[in-house]
């Protein structure tokens, strides 16, 4: 049995007349590009706005740009530093060196693969000015610890959800914690669109107000250009197929976490390292990562049985050759730096059928029996 990674085309299937009306829609429109006047894109603003009971949400073309957007227009640039977990996609890290700032790694927690907020004073210094929290593969990030250092030093608190819409921490949805939050909506995320797309939320006023201007070329009326922005806007199909898939969001979360316990029940008896769920947090599971002393050997077992898996992220951010300038060794992220040899992520998405689970689970006792 072959079993894909993510099958997006298994979700269009069970959506594609909604789907299909909501493109045409925009299409007969004419409602390309957004900015202030696209009702797709407001709409889908408001609507996502709604699901996470947060204040402002503003679209924008990327997961990427959201945090940079962010970042500047909290008045963050060159002298500048900003903490970011060691163990991340690059876009957190790349977003603050965008800025002029420079990104300082902390480790990662050892069960919770999130940011350490334990360790996080230790490299505090007067430069720093905001901490990026990475709700990292759907599970919300030790919030209070975090937001408990940040306002001890003055420090702002951008939340990276691009791995965790819906995820709760303490029965409030990621994304309305902090300062602000930046959410991606690439394809594959548990909410993606057909293409590039993202958001930033925020409930200060003049924060959004700023990250509106500086996505959409520093105007919020037309040619009104208060400073310089850029061009960074959600357009209206993207919008429009969000509008659609965010209906779906619920349910597809709610069978992501039913596909999780059905793994670890199954992967736990095998002496599985399978994912922690901590009381406080409700675990959207964008990623099913499990551990392996062994993983390069399980996932070539696993991708001769015809099973797709992947690793996030080989390499920890201060390895990687991009922040060869740091000169960090292993030893100063000693989490990150195990986890990165360890973790496999497995098929996870809402379509999975208990069939595939159980055929995954087979082929890792064998990998791991034999
Ligand atoms: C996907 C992702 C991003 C960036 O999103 P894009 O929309 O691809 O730019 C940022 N942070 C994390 C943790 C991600 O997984």
């Amino acid at each position: 049995m072959k079993i894909p990674f993510v099958d997006l085309r298994a979700q269009y299937d069970h959506i594609k007349p909604e789907i299909d009306a909501a493109i045409a829609s925009v299409i007969a429109d004419s409602a390309f590009v957004g900015g202030y006047e696209n009702r797709y894109v407001r709409n889908f603003e408001e609507a996502f706005a709604d699901y996470l009971k947060a204040v402002h949400c503003i679209g924008c073309a990327n997961g990427t740009d959201s945090i940079e957007i962010l970042l500047k227009a909290m008045n963050i640039g060159p002298g500048d530093e900003v903490i970011v977990p060691a163990h991340s996609w690059i876009s957190t890290s790349e977003a603050v060196t965008t800025v002029g700032a420079r990104p300082v790694f902390v480790d990662t927690h050892p069960d919770y693969y999130t940011l350490d907020a334990r360790l996080i004073e230790a490299s505090i210094t007067p430069r720093t000015k905001a901490i990026i929290a990475v709700h990292l593969y759907g599970l919300a990030a030790e919030m209070d610890e975090i937001l408990a250092v940040a306002r001890k030093h003055r420090l702002r608190v951008l939340e990276d959800c691009a791995q965790a819409h819906g995820a709760e921490y303490k029965g409030t949805k990621v994304g309305t914690l902090g300062d602000a939050a930046s959410f991606s909506f690439f394809p594959g995320k548990n909410l993606g669109a057909y293409g590039d797309a993202g958001c930033m939320v925020t409930k200060d006023p003049e924060l959004a107000r700023r990250a509106r201007m500086l996505a959409n070329h520093g105007q919020l009326a037309k040619h009104n250009h208060v400073i310089e922005g850029r061009n960074s806007r959600l357009d209206g199909l993207q919008a429009a197929v969000l509008g659609v898939k965010l209906k779906h969001l619920p349910q597809w979360t709610a069978l992501r976490r039913k596909h999780a316990q059905r793994y670890d029940s199954l992967l736990a008896p095998l002496g599985v390292h399978t994912p922690s769920a901590p009381a406080y947090s409700s675990h959207v599971y964008h990623l099913y990562v499990v551990q392996f002393v062994n993983r390069e050997m399980v996932q070539r077992d696993l991708s001769q049985a015809g099973i797709s898996t992947g690793v996030h992220y080989p390499k920890a951010l201060p390895f990687l050759t991009a922040y060869a300038n740091h000169k960090h060794a292993p030893e100063d992220f000693p989490v990150a730096a195990r986890h990165m040899d360890r973790v496999l992520s497995l098929p996870m998405y809402p379509e999975l059928t208990a069939e595939q689970i159980e055929s995954v689970v087979s082929a890792v006792a064998a990998a791991v029996g034999g």
